[in-house]
């Protein structure tokens, strides 16, 4: 079987909500979206997908991903689509990094992989566990009052995790946390998410503004690794790294140093293609699919 043409669509992905807020003033309401379709001389075709949150969230580009499959396409028509490491390896000797722009077409390859000797991919990754896994809601920041009128819809939806995002001011932050976390039901749980937008001192001050006995988690609070590893050290709240672990030695050196409860993953981070052995991928592209199905949005 041999890649005989690819295909590249954009798509403008619209935010439902509106316009979402992140710290440090940073503003989404579409999200810029390329879709690949890989056609094969076998008439199996697969269907992949990046779509990078902003251009000043991480370092993936919408229009570099673009750029980059512009580069890589070529060398990629009359390779077997089913040997992935081949593919990758044909994509980073094309290329180097912009693994953004790799992602799609890895993900059609293995769609194509899967199509090819019918089975769906995750069996290919492993195997379907079967065990249902809980979409987070994503309550970006706004008003206090506002944010826990929006978790109470998305409660009402069926949510039941919610990912509570914060702006700059500390005090405003604390009242955030204070009213999303007011009508906590049974069973639920919240993640409080700064998006790196906090430095120690806002971070240790919000913290100490709050009320003791609250019941969350703290997700990448701020931008570097010395300020997060800082921060770590001096709060005892449970927190998750997830801008700053990008490739697969970060995740190495964040569990050498305890540096973290959990880990957010998304599935065109660098660490995707690196060079890992081929059960270490699969076990990467297993837990990828698994943080994407449990993490909606970021
Ligand atoms: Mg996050």
């Amino acid at each position: 079987m041999k890649i005989k043409q690819i295909d590249v669509f954009q798509v403008d992905l619209p935010y439902s909500g509106g316009i979402y807020h992140l710290s440090g003033g940073r503003e989404y309401s579409v999200f810029d979206s390329t879709i690949v379709r890989v056609i094969t001389d076998s008439g199996i075709e697969g269907w992949g997908e990046s779509t990078p949150f902003g251009s000043n969230y991480i370092a993936a580009h919408a229009k570099g991903v673009r750029a980059g499959i512009e580069e890589i396409a070529p060398t990629l028509l009359g390779k077997d689509p089913r040997q992935l490491d081949r593919i990758n390896e044909v994509m980073d000797n094309a290329l180097i990094g912009h693994n953004h722009a790799k992602t799609p077409l890895d993900v059609a390859c293995w769609d194509i992989f899967g199509k090819s000797v019918e089975m769906p991919v995750c069996d290919l990754l492993g195997g379907n566990t079967n065990e249902p896994l809980p979409l987070i809601s994503s309550i970006y920041a706004g008003t206090p009052d506002d944010m826990r009128e929006r978790v109470k819809r998305h409660r009402d939806l069926g949510y039941r995790g919610h990912s509570v995002k914060l702006g700059d001011d500390p005090h405003i932050n604390a009242n955030r946390i204070e009213e999303c976390l007011a009508d906590r039901k049974k069973g639920e749980y919240f993640i409080v998410d700064a998006n790196g937008g906090l430095t120690v001192e806002s971070a240790l001050r919000l913290l100490s503004i709050l009320p003791s006995g609250l019941d969350f988690i703290l997700e990448a609070p701020c931008s570097t690794w010395r300020e997060t590893l800082s921060l770590r050290r001096r709060t005892s709240v449970p927190i998750i790294w997830d801008e700053l672990a990008l490739y697969e030695e970060d995740i190495l050196q964040i569990v050498s140093e305890d540096g973290a409860e959990g880990i957010g993953l998304k599935i065109s981070k660098k660490w995707w293609f690196d060079e890992v052995s081929k059960t270490k991928r699969y076990l990467f592209c297993s837990r990828l699919y698994n943080e994407c199905s449990r993490y909606n949005w970021l």
